[in-house]
């Protein structure tokens, strides 16, 4: 049980460790691996328990750093989960040089489009304004092989599905999903059907 053990690049350990985390929790001990071999992957989690790195570990493991292109796109229900998994991205993904963009309603979309213009390696975004940078081109979605949603039934119960359905249409046929949530509704087992191919499942 410790994060030296999974393979993990130098240089997002490092970061792990400069973080201040020690030991992986238990979603970690489960999730990282998994999520590090491409596979699709449902966890049931609280908030709390430590998904953020699981899935930003993940994702920091699997970037091609040479490619200044957005490679992963994490949907979060609110602006402030999306601008704080962004912070923990960046930061266990300093010694990688990861380029991280938030792209969250109420800020300036033309900030936006500067930052996305520039090149990232990774977004995190609530869904209304993810879709708004896809439909004008600001974010191509062709590198992406990686989608991770964070908090599922708390984005369906906002009312975000259309819009994760719509940007799910955009991107590349095939691409790894990770599911985040506390519950499983039917409307996100629905998205796990959908969007999953044979996906493990993890319960903590
Ligand atoms: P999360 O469930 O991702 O929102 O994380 C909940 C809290 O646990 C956050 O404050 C994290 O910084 C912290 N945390 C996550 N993983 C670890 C770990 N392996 N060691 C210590 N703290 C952690």
């Amino acid at each position: 049980d410790s994060f030296d053990a999974m393979g993990l690049q130098e240089n997002l350990l490092r970061g792990i460790y400069a973080y201040g985390f020690e030991r992986p929790s238990a979603i970690q001990q489960r999730g990282i691996v998994p999520f590090c071999k491409g596979l699709d992957v449902i966890q049931q989690a609280q908030s709390g328990t430590g998904k953020t790195a699981t899935f930003c570990s993940g994702i920091l493991q699997q970037l091609d750093y040479g490619l200044v292109q957005c490679q992963a796109l994490v949907l979060a229900p609110t602006r402030e989960l999306a601008q704080q998994i962004e912070k923990v991205m960046r930061a266990l993904g300093d010694y990688l040089g990861v380029k991280v963009h938030a792209c969250v309603g109420g800020t300036s979309v033309r900030e936006d489009q500067r930052i996305l213009q520039a090149g990232v390696h990774t977004v995190v975004g609530t869904p209304g304004r993810v879709f708004d940078m896809l439909r004008r081109q600001s974010l191509r979605p062709d590198h992406i092989r990686m989608f991770v949603l964070d908090e599922a039934d708390e984005m369906l119960s906002r009312g975000f599905k259309d819009q994760i359905y719509d940007i799910f249409q955009l991107l590349p046929g095939k691409i790894q999903v990770g599911v985040f949530s506390a519950t499983m509704p039917p409307e996100a087992l629905e998205i796990t059907r959908k969007f999953m191919n044979k996906p493990v499942r993890i319960l903590v």
